[in-house]
């Protein structure tokens, strides 16, 4: 059974960057019946903090990336940790260093001063136990000093180090808490992981992981690592490019659904397809699919595949999601009535609108209750019809059986008799039923007000 993790280290938001490494993780074990596990790196407990976690959670529940199981806390398996370095050191494989800090500083100066490798060889590797000390020791891991070590990365291909650039790492300080090294491949092992996915920032780490897992002869994950993200301008992406937390696209109004298509597509290709729904997404995600170079983020790409999210979107759904979403940005809730008028309206809405702001200026004739101020268009609009003309035209829609045939049918009469074409009183009936000068269609809003209110928002406007 496939196995993956997102492991983030709660010392901010959830950043883009992390939210896309969580989606992979997510899409290749729920398109294999797989699990996804989720662990919070927080062994630095200076930088660590729960609200931190809290954020990082929330974003990934805001990107719908559903994680198995109970977030386990690294910090509270540091016994563990402990126990496989005292393993490796009853085995052999790893021996406890009595190399003071200013020593190994002096050993590097002088190797500088020397033009030698300044890499430390502990003298304690090879010491006779009899001869230690009674002083405090770190743990070292016994790192292999011939041959070479091949990392079999999926997406980087087979890189291989020399084993003699590798230190003899310290697995357990002096203090006897873990290192940050040791826990992850501990904690991955523990898990299950099957797959590790994850930041190519993590890629040297990789060859030293693997010390660990071949001296506790523990098969080693299979690998891949994925390209930053860099933004339009093929620099690393930072603020200057914008919004970098998951959970400010949120409260920008992009819809999850969008989001994940986006940050799918964000170094990984299937074909030539860009839109696409999430069931398709689990079923094509694979690593060979993962580009070798780093991504760049495209606002307008984005904002495209959000606006045909809403599209397909179901009408309550995006409602319920339109509605977290006021929550989220600290705006005002809709009224019961709001949304339920709302979501009659969605299907002359959806297809209009590429975030949830959007969505909401285009619905204001249904959110708007009497008397409609118009805006300045709407009023300039407004004026451009005859006096009279709207109060001529509520009698004939009185009679009408509000379907969109009749509707048309009157409008249309209704233009004819005046010499005009219908075109040139939708201006101000939009201007009149919406306050708006840009709205969906007139029979459209008129379906959705239903008679009454369209009636009575006529007879405002016409004074
Ligand atoms: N905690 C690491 C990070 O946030 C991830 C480590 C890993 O995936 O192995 O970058």
């Amino acid at each position: 059974q496939v196995v993956t993790r997102f492991a983030p280290s709660p010392t901010g938001f959830l950043h883009i960057g992390g939210a896309r490494t969580a989606l992979f993780n997510w899409l290749y074990a729920r398109g294999r019946g797989g699990k996804f596990l989720l662990r919070i790196e927080d062994t630095d407990r200076e930088r660590s903090t729960p609200e931190a976690t809290q954020a990082i959670l929330q974003g990934l529940s805001w990107m719908g990336l559903d994680w198995d199981g109970d977030p386990i806390s690294q910090f509270t398996r540091a016994d563990r940790h402990a126990e496989v370095a005292r393993q490796l050191l009853a085995e052999g494989k790893a021996y406890k260093c009595f190399s003071t800090q200013d020593e190994i500083a002096a050993f590097r100066e002088s190797a500088r001063a020397e033009g030698k490798s300044t890499q430390f060889r502990s003298p304690w590797r090879d010491a006779d136990p009899a001869t230690h000390p009674d002083l405090p020791s770190v743990i070292r891991i016994k790192a292999p000093q011939q041959g070479t070590t091949v990392i079999r990365d999926q997406v980087q291909g087979d890189v291989t180090i020399r084993n003699d650039q590798l230190d003899d790492m310290v697995l357990l300080r002096g203090d006897g808490t873990p290192v940050y090294m040791l826990a992850v491949v501990v904690d991955d092992h523990d898990m299950g992981v099957t797959h590790v996915i994850r930041g190519d920032d993590h890629l040297n780490n990789a060859a030293r992981q693997m010390m660990i897992y071949d001296a506790m002869g523990w098969p080693v994950p299979v690998w891949a690592h994925i390209p930053l993200i860099h933004g339009p301008d093929g620099k690393k992406l930072s603020k200057r490019h914008g919004a970098l937390g998951a959970q400010e696209y949120q409260a920008m109004g992009y819809p999850a659904a969008g989001m994940r298509n986006y940050l799918a597509r964000l170094g990984w290709s299937h074909g030539d397809n860009e839109f696409f729904t999430d069931a398709q997404a689990k079923e094509w995600f694979d690593l060979s699919g993962i580009g070798k170079s780093p991504a760049r983020f495209d606002l307008k790409k984005l904002e495209s595949l959000c606006g045909q999210h809403i599209a397909v979107s179901d009408d309550a759904a995006l409602r319920q999601e339109l509605e977290a979403y006021l929550a989220a940005a600290g705006k005002p809730a809709l009224t019961s009535t709001q949304g339920d008028a709302l979501e009659r309206a969605m299907f002359c809405l959806k297809d209009r609108a590429k975030t949830f702001p959007e969505l909401i200026e285009k619905a204001h004739f249904a959110l708007a209750s009497r008397p409609v101020e118009p805006d300045e268009k709407a009023a300039k609009a407004l004026a451009t019809v005859s006096d009279g003309m709207l109060s001529e035209l509520t009698p004939q829609l009185q009679n009408a059986s509000w379907t969109r045939n009749d509707l048309e049918a009157t409008l249309g009469a209704f233009a004819e008799d005046r010499g005009t074409k219908f075109g040139k009183l939708a201006g101000p009936l939009r201007a009149a039923l919406a306050g708006r000068a840009v709205t969906p269609s007139v029979f459209d809003m008129m379906l959705v007000l239903g008679q009454d209110e369209t009636l009575a928002r006529l007879r405002d406007a016409a004074g």
